[in-house]
């Protein structure tokens, strides 16, 4: 990750140096992100590393967008986009949870209904 640096025009804040990235092209890439590791998790499961592995994601990112949002000045549009970008990491959190507390690689045939919040496995 840290090998993308911005070539944009945009300066890195001292909030993203670890990143490499403008605060603009840095949400872009949390919510690029978040949408491919929603849909990996969903269409194939996860084993225990790569949950891990998303969980400290989720964990980075949302640390670097609170700091982010707190230090800096920011324009009307890149507030909406950072609140969008916690959605998604926030949302993500939950894919995660989901899918560790049910099955993590069966692949079940389709056409099962997606019931939200009723299959919490409990123990
Ligand atoms: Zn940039």
């Amino acid at each position: 990750m840290r090998s993308y640096v911005c070539s944009c025009e945009n300066p890195v804040p001292p909030e993203l140096e670890s990143v490499g990235r403008c605060v603009k092209h840095f949400i872009s890439s949390v919510e690029e992100t978040c949408a491919q590791m929603h849909r990996e998790i969903v269409l194939h499961g996860v084993d225990g590393e790569r949950q891990a592995a998303v969980a400290r994601y989720v964990v980075e990112c949302t640390q670097l967008l609170a700091r982010v949002s707190s230090n800096l000045r920011l324009t009307d549009e890149l507030k909406r986009r950072i609140l969008s970008s916690f959605l998604c990491l926030m949302n993500l959190r939950d894919t995660l949870d989901r899918v560790r507390s049910v099955h993590p690689v069966a692949h079940r045939p389709s056409g099962l209904p997606a019931v939200a919040g009723s299959v919490v496995a409990v123990g």
